[in-house]
């Protein structure tokens, strides 16, 4: 129990550095200098008003010192952050190789939200997702099956562009393909795409028009069999035969 609170924690500091990276990044801004400022009145924060959610409650929202409105994301992301460590420490225990697993997922995490932000998403973070899925006990195993899912889904969509005439897949998403495959084996990669498929449906039927990110779906779905794993295969053997 207080190593659960424990990893919780220190998944929550990760998730106020992932804000950092969903503000920075795609302005391409250092994530390094300067520290953290308010992004109203550049006022340079003092320590306490960055703790996770704790800071973001005591200040009512607002920054200490110009009173400007701070977006209730920053805190969600932190939360969401956290549980995400929490599910992975549930999943592996303190296995050596769990930061790894873990800065996979929060990068991925981070590249969903940036996706929901922009459309699109920035290379570095997606690699970083990449080279943290592989460090793990069987390294080789796991290049060679984000070898696989990448490879796989580049001739996908090199086929499918070949016939429909344009572009079908992007490079992201193959870099993203590479890190599930990684972070699953399969056949649960085909399970994990499945599912993003069934989870962004209804959302792309809604807002069809504007297009949606699917980066975020390809994400939760990871999560989903990476924490679940052969019980996933069953329920989504479910959904297909019935
Ligand atoms: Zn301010």
């Amino acid at each position: 129990m207080i190593e659960g609170i424990l990893v919780f924690l220190f998944a929550m500091l990760i998730g106020s550095f992932l804000n950092v990276v969903i503000y920075r990044i795609p302005k391409g801004e250092s994530i390094m200098f300067p520290a953290s400022h308010c992004g109203s009145c550049n006022t340079p924060l003092k320590w306490w008003h960055n703790i996770p959610i704790l800071s973001w409650i005591f200040l009512g929202g607002k920054c200490g010192f110009c009173g400007s409105k701070i977006s209730v994301r920053y805190p969600i992301v932190e939360l969401l952050t956290g549980l995400i460590g929490v599910v992975i420490y549930i999943k592996l225990g303190f296995a050596w190789y769990i930061p790894f697993v873990f800065f996979s997922f929060a990068s991925l995490f981070a590249l969903s939200i940036i996706d929901i932000d922009y459309m699109a998403v920035p290379d570095s973070v997606n690699v970083a997702a990449l080279l943290f899925a592989l460090i793990q006990p069987d390294f080789l195993h796991a290049i060679m099956n984000a070898t696989i899912a990448a490879g796989g889904l580049f001739l996908l969509g090199f086929v499918s562009s070949k016939i429909s005439n344009r572009e079908a897949m992007g490079s992201a998403d193959i870099i993203v393909a590479g890190t599930m495959g990684a972070l699953l084996g399969f056949p649960l990669f085909f399970i994990a795409l499945f599912l993003s498929a069934i989870l962004a449906l209804i959302p792309t039927l809604i807002w069809r028009e504007n297009g949606v990110p699917f980066v975020p779906f390809l994400a939760l779905a990871t999560l989903i069999v990476y924490f679940f794993d052969t019980n996933a295969q069953l329920i989504v053997n479910k959904i297909i035969y019935g």
